[in-house]
């Protein structure tokens, strides 16, 4: 068992020296991941369907295989695939390529191991290394010299290598050994939980939090949709507090803040905090539980009538005209669509 929470900072590539490693998918963490391996001198292979990802691999320099060729060939398969495809391709693609043999198998979420959905063979080592950040945002940060967060986890350690490997990947993948890189001992069944349950509350709250000051203030108070979507997020001043939070810390950024604005926050979070406390506890309960793996699952294998049904209301919505309309004139936004 991992000393859970543990902090790393740096760690060994040699576990990965001479190991042939396949990035199975070319896509946001794949592109990124796969580039900076093969800057560290690692030896790096795609395996992807043949399609327009396939082409950007190859064009980018990368030796494409089918997604068994490679993993047939690999030491360490990292599935940087969506996380609702991956049990299907991993079962029918990985799996009668990787029987019986020593392999290292990553994966950059929790998602299908913490609820059963993907069982590697006894044989393997199965590692999470899983960043905190999208993969555009990791190619920048490297480029300009610097490490991101990640979550390391081990499911199984057959080889009783895992979580050296599982390291040695951060740094392979620039998360660890430069500035702002850091990595977590986590656990895949962890990952999961907080990351779907940011999903589940954190997000769709906010979310839902601006529709309803945006009806209540235009609809009752005669407040102009432009004012409103410019004060709520069209100003980017959310996003500059998302990045005081993070460099300051989630209390600091306060002060930066007028003592009106501290007054009302100050007292208004405890109310808050009473209303969204039962909400959270009840979709950690439901996270916990698998009863969200298994409602995901199932709108999957129905064809996803609750997701499109429910774009097409949110696309319909006042607000989301008011940000077309408002979005066409600030020409953040085609005038065509
Ligand atoms: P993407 O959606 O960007 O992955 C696209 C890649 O997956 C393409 O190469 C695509 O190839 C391939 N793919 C899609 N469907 C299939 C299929 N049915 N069969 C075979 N290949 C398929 O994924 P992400 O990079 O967003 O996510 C990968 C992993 O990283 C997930 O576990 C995710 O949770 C994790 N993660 C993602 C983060 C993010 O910011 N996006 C952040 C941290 C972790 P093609 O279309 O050619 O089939």
């Amino acid at each position: 068992m991992a000393d859970l929470g543990r902090l790393v900072f740096d760690a060994d590539l040699q576990p990965l020296r001479g190991a042939k490693i396949a990035v199975i998918g070319y896509g946001n963490q794949g592109r990124a991941q796969a580039l900076i391996l093969r800057e560290a001198g690692l030896d790096v292979v795609v395996g992807n369907l043949r399609d327009s990802y396939w082409e950007k691999a190859s064009r980018e320099g990368f030796e494409v295989l089918s997604v068994e060729e490679a993993s047939r060939k690999a030491d360490l398969i990292s599935i940087l695939i969506p996380d609702e495809v991956a049990p299907e391709v991993f079962e029918a693609s990985v799996m009668p390529e990787i029987r019986g043999r020593s392999v290292v198998i990553n994966f950059a979420s929790g998602y299908n191991i913490a609820f059963g959905l993907i069982r590697p063979p006894e044989k393997a080592d199965v590692i999470m290394v899983a960043p905190r950040m999208v993969g555009e945002a990791i190619l920048d940060l490297h480029r300009r010299g610097l490490g991101y967060p990640v979550l390391l986890g081990v499911a199984q350690n057959a080889s009783g290598r895992a979580w050296d490997y599982a390291k040695a990947l951060a740094k392979g993948i620039g998360a660890l050994g430069r500035p702002g890189g850091v990595g977590v001992l986590s656990s895949f069944e962890e990952e999961a939980l907080i990351d779907l349950l940011t999903e589940n509350t954190l997000a769709p709250m906010i979310l839902a939090a601006i529709e309803a000051f945006f009806d209540i203030v235009t609809q009752r108070y005669g407040v102009s949709p432009e004012a409103a979507i410019l004060e709520l997020y069209a100003s980017g001043e959310l996003g500059e507090l998302g990045r005081a939070m993070a460099e300051r810390g989630l209390f600091e950024q306060l002060k930066l803040q007028s003592r009106t604005s501290q007054y009302a926050q100050l007292t208004r979070i405890p109310v808050f905090r009473r209303i969204l406390t039962p909400l959270i506890e009840r979709e950690a309960e439901r996270i916990y539980r698998g009863e969200f793996a298994r409602e995901w699952g199932l709108e999957r294998l129905s064809g996803f009538p609750v997701f499109t049904r429910s774009w097409a209301i949110l696309e319909s919505s006042r607000l989301a005209r008011e940000e077309d309309r408002l979005y066409k004139i600030l020409g953040r936004r085609s005038k065509r669509s």
